[in-house]
């Protein structure tokens, strides 16, 4: 999985940024024009592109947009309000095998296992495991004596990660992933969701995936890949759209889409899948910063990379609704994975997304806690790895190896347990634990 930022070298229209009128903004600062954090080149504006993604051209003096009106999303649509949360047995034994090797420590780790992590589907072997998860879920609702919402994250389009290698999946082209994936994966799913339709369920959709597809397509792997990813999303959200289920699209972060140009293409790659989905209320909204580390508010961004009109998560999903609603898609409502976004100005290269060095715990999981925000929550498991830092080991990828400055060594492949680094999160946590 690749979260790096993604270099917008789009010009901005006056107020359609975050931070009012921008220069046109050359690479973001820190960064090699010409590479991307994947070492991909740098998405560059197409030859017929105006300069402003897409929009119309800026009139010489009235170079604002209009506001327009945003319409909130409606709060009893809210999956998150007024009901507890799924604890994954799964993730709490993978806390426990740090206290053992940690008992120092011990009382501060211990207290994360009362907080909710996303469980990934990453395969179809996990896509396998739904119905016990759901059984599961209920006996734990139960013993609450009140709902409880599980949190899914579906992660396993064919030629996944197409822009990095940490998490290459299972299903490609050449193995007929595409119909694998419609029907042994997310089938399965959808077959287990209705099989618990008294269960509130949310799913994540596709982390990295349509990013991708708006920004990466210089990159042979995603532009081969872009039918499929466009095709396999509208599958996933037809057959997953469902009375107990709350789809959210993913939508990267401020530092890879913040620009008015990449929020704009992101926004007409919505429109195409959802379309070809049924409708934009097939889902209620988008996820953001998954596995990244922007952080919600303020944060190193503004530094990092000055072109970017969103600094921080919260502009971005203010920003990000601002350009669906001129494109027609209202009313929708935005979680944002604060799982390891505690400590801000962590990292020297805003690209930097792999096993960040200082990185710490953020926001507890929590509904409604923003404007538009439906809620904060563990999206990315706290622990898990980004990507192996060995070279000589399988999932390696060399943005979280030696030369990455950012990233903390010692890593293995991505989705594995690291508990030196959960050990860290946890002391690093912000608000502390
Ligand atoms: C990995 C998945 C894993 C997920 C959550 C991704 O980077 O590729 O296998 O399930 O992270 O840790």
């Amino acid at each position: 999985m690749i979260r790096s930022s993604r270099f917008a070298i789009l010009a901005l229209i006056g107020a359609a940024g975050c931070g009012g009128a921008q220069p046109p903004p050359a690479a973001p600062s820190g960064e090699a024009p010409a590479a991307g954090a994947s070492g991909a080149p740098a998405a560059a504006a197409p030859a017929a592109d105006n300069g402003n993604g897409g929009l119309p051209p800026p009139t010489a003096a009235a170079d604002a947009l209009k506001p327009v009106t945003i319409t909130p999303p409606s709060p009893e649509g809210n999956p998150f309000a007024s009901v507890g949360f799924y604890i994954n047995p799964g993730y709490v034994k993978k806390v426990e095998s740090s206290i053992k090797a940690d008992a120092a420590d011990s009382a501060l780790l211990k207290k994360v296992e009362q907080y909710p992590t996303a469980v990934w589907l990453d395969s179809i072997a996990a896509a396998g495991t739904v119905s016990k998860v759901l059984d599961d879920a209920a006996a734990q609702e139960k013993k609450a004596g009140k709902p409880l919402v599980t949190v899914f994250a579906v992660y396993n389009l064919p030629e996944r990660d197409c822009s990095a290698v940490a998490s290459n999946g299972e299903l490609t082209a050449a193995n007929g992933g595409e119909k694998k994936y419609a029907k042994e994966f997310i089938g399965k799913i959808a077959a287990a969701f209705k099989a618990h339709p008294k269960q509130r369920i949310v799913a994540i959709v596709e982390p990295d995936s349509l990013p991708n597809i708006a920004t990466n397509l210089d990159k042979k792997k995603c532009a081969d890949a872009e039918p499929i990813y466009k095709h396999s999303i509208a599958a996933a959200i037809r057959e997953l759209s469902l009375p107990n289920v709350s789809l959210y699209l993913d939508a990267a972060h401020a530092g890879w889409l913040g620009w008015s140009g990449n929020r704009m293409k992101i926004v007409k790659l919505y429109e195409e899948v959802l379309k070809d989905a049924g409708g934009a209320d097939k889902i209620r909204g988008f996820a953001t910063n998954v596995s990244n580390y922007d952080s919600l508010k303020g944060g190193d961004l503004g530094k990092l990379q000055p072109s970017d009109p969103c600094p921080d998560e919260l502009t971005y999903v203010q920003q990000l609704d601002d350009t669906l609603t001129r494109e027609g898609i209202t009313g929708k409502a935005f979680v944002i994975d604060t799982s390891r976004n505690g400590k801000a100005g962590i990292r020297t290269n805003s690209g930097s997304w792999c096993n960040i060095k200082g990185a710490g715990l953020g926001e507890r999981p929590q509904a409604s806690p923003a404007p538009l925000v439906d809620a904060y929550f563990w999206i990315k498991p706290p622990g898990d790895a980004d990507g192996g830092a060995d070279p000589n080991k399988p999932g390696f990828d060399s943005n979280c190896g030696p030369d990455s400055k950012d990233s903390a060594p010692g890593a293995p492949r991505a989705g594995d347990w690291f508990s030196s680094y959960f050990v860290d999160l946890a002391k690093n946590a912000d608000p502390p634990l």
